[in-house]
């Protein structure tokens, strides 16, 4: 049995984050379980969800109160300890100290880790890639400990444990995974390569405050009180996904894929979660995201093909748009499916549908939240609308 520890913490006040952590760490197992997660003297990287810059206590990213937290209780372990992750499209330092997470490493002594320096790596026993550029500092950690957000995904429908080591791949190489695995399975497939290149030891998900909707950048805040810790990254996922209203966890398809390739502990009856339950924390009113391709078992071309006809199409809200291209420059399709064109006295962009391969970095990454993902007709027609009791 996988243990995953479910916690209830209603605010990010440090010292009763650090309080709950502990909680945790003592219904794992307590002193011996944290030594035995990281023993003497070992090199500790803390990945938080760095997405992009956006103000400090952003729900779009770890909180730095989360952070703190984390940084009191490994600091009684190892004094080697340094955070990083690798935005998609923006300066990674700059993403660390708009976020407030630079100061805080800054008073504990944990160094900020640059992204951008990489290894190239073999895969052992690889799913997708045998070999990958990898950030050096996940990969030459000892312990690498996950601080991941719980949102909502356009692409992948649920971000948090599995996804969060996306970032561990430095900037621009994750826009070539995102052209060459246009659909879920296999790019979940590319996560667990990523994940068995760096040896992550343990996941604690940021669900304080989540985000719902259009996320993982532009949904809305939703409450949920939720910490999730556990040594497994799926069975972490496992639990935020059934908290937020996917009854069937294998509708997921990184779950789906996890479970089988037996990458991770997946079912629910598998899993022991200690702590609180998952009845009295789930929450019922959150929005999922609105994507769904129904696709992902043909083969690529095929899926690519159905992806044009049946998943949603990033449509852009005018008002919100300042023209600033960033979404073609995030755009992993090339030569790019966004052109710009004049409208009303503004530049705004123009999306060519038939080559879009449905990646939604666009709309992940566009700083005002002016791409939003519609449905199309066919799908209501077919009722392939994604619910949650499925
Ligand atoms: S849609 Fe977003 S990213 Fe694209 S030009 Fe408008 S504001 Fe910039
Ligand atoms: S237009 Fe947007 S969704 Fe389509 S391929 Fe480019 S980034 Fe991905």
């Amino acid at each position: 049995m996988e243990k995953v520890a479910l916690l209830k913490c209603t605010e990010y006040d440090v010292d009763l984050i650090e309080k709950k952590l502990r909680e945790g760490f003592e219904l794992l197992g307590g002193d011996s379980y944290l030594r035995n997660l990281i023993p003497e003297n070992s090199k500790v990287l803390l990945k938080p969800n760095l997405l992009s810059v956006v103000e400090k206590g952003s729900p779009v990213i770890t909180h730095y109160a989360l952070f703190e937290a984390v940084i009191r209780i490994v600091k009684e372990y190892s004094s080697d300890i340094v955070f990083g992750d690798s935005p998609g499209s923006e300066d990674t330092k700059r993403a660390a100290e708009t976020s407030g997470l630079i100061k805080v490493a800054d008073r504990y002594g944990v160094k900020f880790a640059d992204f951008n320096d990489a290894v190239h790596v073999q895969v052992e026993n690889p799913l997708i890639y045998k070999f990958m550029n990898i950030a050096r500092a996940a990969y030459e950690a000892d312990v690498v400990i996950t601080l991941p957000k719980l949102k909502a995904h356009a692409m992948m429908y649920y971000t948090g444990a599995v996804k969060n080591q996306f970032g561990c791949i430095p900037g621009i190489s994750k826009a070539e995974c995102h052209t060459k695995l246009p659909d879920a399975i296999n790019f979940s497939k590319m996560l667990f390569d990523i994940n068995s290149v760096v040896k992550t030891s343990f996941a604690i998900l940021d669900g304080i405050i989540a985000m719902e909707g259009n996320g993982p950048r532009n949904g809305n805040p939703k409450e949920m009180d939720t910490i999730i810790m556990g040594e497994s990254l799926t069975a972490v996922d496992s639990v935020a996904v059934r908290l937020i209203g996917y009854h069937d966890v294998l509708t997921l398809p990184f779950l789906k894929a996890a479970y089988d390739t037996q990458w991770g502990t997946v079912l629910p009856e598998e899993i022991e979660v200690l702590g609180e339950t998952i009845e009295q924390m789930k929450c019922d009113n959150f929005k999922l995201s609105r994507n769904a391709k129904v696709v992902n078992f043909l083969t690529p071309s095929l899926s690519r093909f159905v992806t044009s006809l049946t998943a949603p199409n990033p449509v852009l809200v005018f008002d919100k748009c300042i023209g600033c291209k960033k979404c073609a420059e995030v755009c992993p399709e090339k030569p790019n499916v966004i052109t710009f064109i004049k409208q009303n006295g503004k530049t705004i962009p123009k999306w060519n549908y038939r080559k879009c391969i449905r990646c939604f970095c666009c709309q992940e990454l566009c700083p005002r939240g002016a791409i939003v993902l519609k449905e199309k007709a066919i799908r209501k027609l077919a009722g392939l609308k994604f619910k949650k009791n499925i």
